[in-house]
């Protein structure tokens, strides 16, 4: 089994909603299942601004499935939960990121681990810290709380 952190985010028709579903649809994923989940944050949009704020979380699950085939899966999950295509860091139903993959570390055109946001972006570590113990190494990124020191 492999260990995955998964980033969700959602700020359009009823987002606290999307997000707990999402835990949901997540667990019923083939050969996955879901360990941990953080709390459900809400924070400010990056980028366009006139826009609702956003409803994050962050889980823990385990998966036999390779990298891309489990970003396959959750492409599938955002298209069901009517995600219309719109600007880069424009409001969406839901929006899921594979945050870590074990300690993977690759860098294609279609998937990029472990998420190149991830360092930088609050909402994101803030909820992984949550669910990480004290300490925990982001690879390739390095101590969770130094990351959280420089934010
Ligand atoms: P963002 O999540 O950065 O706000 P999008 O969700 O619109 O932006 O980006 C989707 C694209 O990002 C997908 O086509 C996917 O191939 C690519 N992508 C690259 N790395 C990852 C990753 N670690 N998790 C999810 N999608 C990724
Ligand atoms: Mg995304």
């Amino acid at each position: 089994m492999n260990q995955v952190y998964i980033g969700i985010g959602s700020n359009q028709n009823h987002p606290h909603f999307r997000v707990q579903r999402a835990f949901k649809q997540i667990n019923r994923i083939h050969e996955t299942r879901l360990i941990r989940k953080s709390s459900l944050y809400e924070t400010v949009p990056l980028g366009p601004k006139f826009q609702p704020n956003f409803i994050n979380a962050v889980v823990e699950i385990e998966t036999m499935l390779s990298p891309n085939k489990l970003l396959e899966e959750l492409q599938l999950l955002e298209k069901n939960h009517n995600r219309k295509k719109t600007k880069r860091w424009g409001p969406r139903s839901l929006d899921l990121d594979i945050l870590i993959y074990e300690q993977v570390i690759m860098d294609t055109e279609k998937l990029i681990i472990p998420h190149p946001g991830l360092k930088y972006r609050e909402f994101v570590l803030i909820p992984l810290y949550e669910i990480t113990s004290y300490g925990y190494k982001v690879p390739k990124y390095g101590n969770i709380n130094k990351l959280i020191k420089n934010l």
